[in-house]
């Protein structure tokens, strides 16, 4: 055994990060919002043709973030899938609001919009609808539910940088987005995120509460003499050096796009033969969607076949994790969470998922992968 042969993911520098650090440091401004900043800033808006990005030092802190613009109060409910990361739902338990649990869709396994409607209470005040595996929520009749019920629509776009829905980008289909840039995600800065607006009057107030409640963005733009504390808030932004680096993968953002996606087409194509024989089922592009190749899962038969192909795996030193275990049945999502009925697709699916290495420098790898899993699947028909 010894260590992984192939990582599951493994983070590369792609093209001008450490000129821009070098770049940062000349500049002498190591603090926020500095050049840096506001290049990725105008590159998140213009790629996700929301209004304003606003960079964070993670998604959890832009999740945070979009529970206070949708002025969450304790005993507020906010539905969402159970199949998500946790940060999702600790935003909304922060503000002494309770996430809602609702069912997701098994063939794109995102929040399924009947299961949304019916979770509405008189207490619903939003809608965080996650993008699984970069792939958008039907996010039109999200939308349309949001709308019939005056709650606000937030997309955690964690995974789904680069992705789009009925040819409009990630980020620019619901009230907010979330973004990340993790290392595990496609653009990256270690840690990173940013909060992205479609709706102009949020802007100022995401402004404030990003630089610990007080009116600083309008100070350094000249547009008041002082700054001062105006609302509540905390320190949500990165530093230039973190900036910098992103900017460098910001400017690849095309290039590690395609690169990903011809990895997730390769891995496709490569167990076409055996979903066709039912050994394994394979990830579904959700209409009107297109991917960004955040991620490759296979389905397995049932948690005992997952478990064995994860060892299989790792005895061949190739690293596989599985996730998630859901929220509304880890111990927090217990305490500060609900679940709207059943969640039978969720229970399933989470047991049965597998996620095989993705990651930008794969390259030529993916095929010791391919041959390693195709090999453990024809042994253990
Ligand atoms: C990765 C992820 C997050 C958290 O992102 P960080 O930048 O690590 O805080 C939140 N939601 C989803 C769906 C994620 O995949």
């Amino acid at each position: 055994m010894g260590t992984a042969k192939i990582p599951f993911n493994k983070p590369s520098m792609i093209g001008g990060e450490l000129a821009h650090i070098q770049e940062a440091l000349e500049y002498g401004q190591l603090s926020g919002d500095g050049r840096f900043t506001h290049l990725c800033n105008a590159q998140i808006a213009e790629k996700t043709g929301a209004d304003a990005a606003l960079l964070t030092h993670s998604c959890t802190a832009a999740l945070e973030m979009a529970a206070l613009l949708c002025d969450l109060q304790p005993g507020d409910e906010v539905i969402m899938p159970s199949f998500t990361f946790v940060s999702t739902a600790n935003a909304v338990a922060l503000r002494g609001a309770v996430p809602v649990f609702v069912d997701i869709d098994p063939e794109t396994l995102n929040i399924d919009p009947e299961k949304a409607a019916a979770a509405i209470s008189t207490r619903t005040r939003a809608i965080f609808a996650v993008h699984y595996a970069g792939f958008p929520a039907d996010m039109d009749r999200l939308a349309e539910i949001a709308r019939a019920h005056n709650l606000v629509l937030v997309e955690d776009a964690a995974q789904a940088f680069g992705s789009t829905y009925k040819g409009c980008p990630a980020g620019s289909l619901g009230d907010m987005a979330t973004f990340s840039f993790h290392e595990t995600k496609n653009i990256i800065s270690g840690e990173g995120g940013a909060l992205t607006l479609t709706r102009p009057d949020l802007v100022e107030r995401a402004e404030i509460i990003r630089e610990k409640g007080t009116n600083r963005s309008r100070f350094l733009r000249g547009q008041v003499d002082k700054y001062t504390w105006v609302d509540i808030g905390s320190s949500f932004l990165p530093g230039e050096l973190i900036a910098a680096f992103l900017y460098g993968q910001l400017e690849q953002s095309d290039s590690i796009l395609k690169t990903r996606l011809a990895l997730y087409d390769r891995y496709c194509e490569a167990f076409t033969d055996l979903e066709a024989a039912g050994r394994v089922t394979l990830p579904k592009t959700p209409p009107d969607t297109t991917g960004n190749g955040h991620m490759f899962y296979l389905l397995m038969r049932d948690l005992d076949d997952r478990d064995a192909f994860i060892s299989g795996m790792r005895e061949a030193g190739i690293i596989t994790p599985f996730h998630y275990v859901p929220l509304h049945s880890a111990p927090a999502g217990l305490r500060y969470g609900r679940s709207a009925g059943d969640l039978p697709v969720t229970n399933d699916i989470s047991a049965r998922l597998v996620r095989l290495p993705m990651f930008f420098a794969l390259g030529s790898s993916i095929e010791t992968v391919i041959e390693t899993a195709r090999s453990w699947l024809q042994r253990n028909p």
